[in-house]
């Protein structure tokens, strides 16, 4: 009996009931394991570039989930009684599976149709996601452009739907790649951007992408492997590489500031482009450095840190700084941060506070 894919229809689908149809012992990595069929599930299997979904399906872990024709195979841990039973998908895993997949439609669409650059293949990895586009070489300024045009979609959040239709009423519509199959087809459709036949899931909206940045290309045989990441991938890759930038940074200004008599070293400056966040991440690269201060001030927020060995107290050098100035703050003996009422004091500040370090 076909597996009904519940999938299919709400992708949002969490927890769903279903009866445990069969349950087999199988071997999978030397462990014991169970192969279950249901008779309906929201367990996306692994398929056409996304990978499986995982969860608990009642006491048992879902380790794994596969097509077997038209059935979906689910490997357990442990065995289940046959009968009714509640199935609930690993939620995290499977949206952001979404969000990359999604991302990767949208990102094909306009390689396709900007540049002429078919997508050949895909791939949604545990870190990175793939597409391999098949063409002329993408220059730099083209990735640029192509970034910038999904996320100016991205934040327009336009609808994402599924549609059903023969390979002829989705060819009317549309589609990008002709597919020769009889019957009912489903294909997934962002407004205005792209219609494309697929069994994956997806979100609900091009907003629920997130983000979406390119990492970088390297040639494959013909194609050019293109790595992309979306959602909070690409949060935590910004985050990074900020991360990186400040440790960077924060040598260079090392090396540019000379030690004091004595082995101190203050590195303070006012950076009028720097965020409130990136502050914080230059002064703790520079407090990795051994008898150094920081004491930076950007758009009236400041941030004084030091290592361990620089001997001072940027808690209350910092409270002085905003008593004297005006503006609230705090923190612990190594590291403080706070804000200026008026952020045309910053250059005082970091003065102020450079000549109190003794
Ligand atoms: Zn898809």
């Amino acid at each position: 009996m076909p597996t009904r894919r519940l999938y299919y229809d709400d992708a949002f689908l969490r927890e769903f009931s279903a009866e445990a149809l069969r349950c087999e012992p199988a071997r999978h990595d030397d462990a014991a394991t169970w192969r279950v069929v249901l008779d309906q599930t929201a367990f996306y299997p692994d398929s056409g570039g996304q990978p499986s979904d995982t969860g608990l399906l009642g006491e048992a872990r879902v380790l794994e989930v596969s097509d077997a024709g038209d059935e979906v195979v689910h490997l357990l841990d442990r065995p289940v009684p046959l009968g009714p039973i509640r199935g609930q998908v690993d939620w995290p895993r499977r949206f952001d599976h979404m969000q990359q997949h999604t991302g990767q439609h949208l990102l094909s669409a306009i390689f396709h149709e900007r540049y002429s650059l078919p997508t050949v293949s895909f791939h949604l990895g545990g870190e990175l996601s793939t597409i391999d586009l098949r063409g002329q070489e993408p220059t730099e300024a083209l990735l640029e452009e192509a970034e910038r045009a999904a996320n100016a979609i991205i934040f327009e959040s336009r609808p994402v739907r599924v549609r059903y239709g023969t390979a002829e009423e989705l060819d009317k519509l549309g589609v990008r790649k002709k597919v020769e199959r009889e019957g009912k087809l489903r294909a997934l459709e962002i407004e205005g951007v792209d219609l494309q036949p697929c069994g994956g899931t997806h979100v609900a909206s091009t907003g629920q992408i997130g983000l979406l940045l390119l990492r970088r290309v390297a040639k494959i045989r013909q194609d050019w492997r293109v790595e992309f990441v979306c959602g909070e991938r690409a949060r935590r890759a910004a985050r990074a590489l900020s991360e990186r930038l400040a440790e960077a940074e924060a040598r260079l200004l090392a090396e540019d500031t000379p030690p004091r008599p004595g082995g101190l070293r203050i590195v303070s400056r006012v950076l009028p482009d720097a965020s409130a966040d990136y502050l914080g991440l230059l002064a703790t690269a520079l407090a990795k450095h051994d008898k150094t201060i920081a004491l930076l001030a950007s758009g009236g927020y400041l941030v004084y840190a030091q290592h361990e060995s620089a001997a001072q107290d940027m808690n209350q050098l910092l409270r002085d700084t905003l008593q004297t100035l005006g503006g609230k703050g705090g923190g612990q003996r190594n590291f403080a941060r706070g804000r200026l009422h008026d952020p045309g004091h910053s250059e005082q500040a970091v003065t102020f506070a450079k000549e109190r370090c003794s």
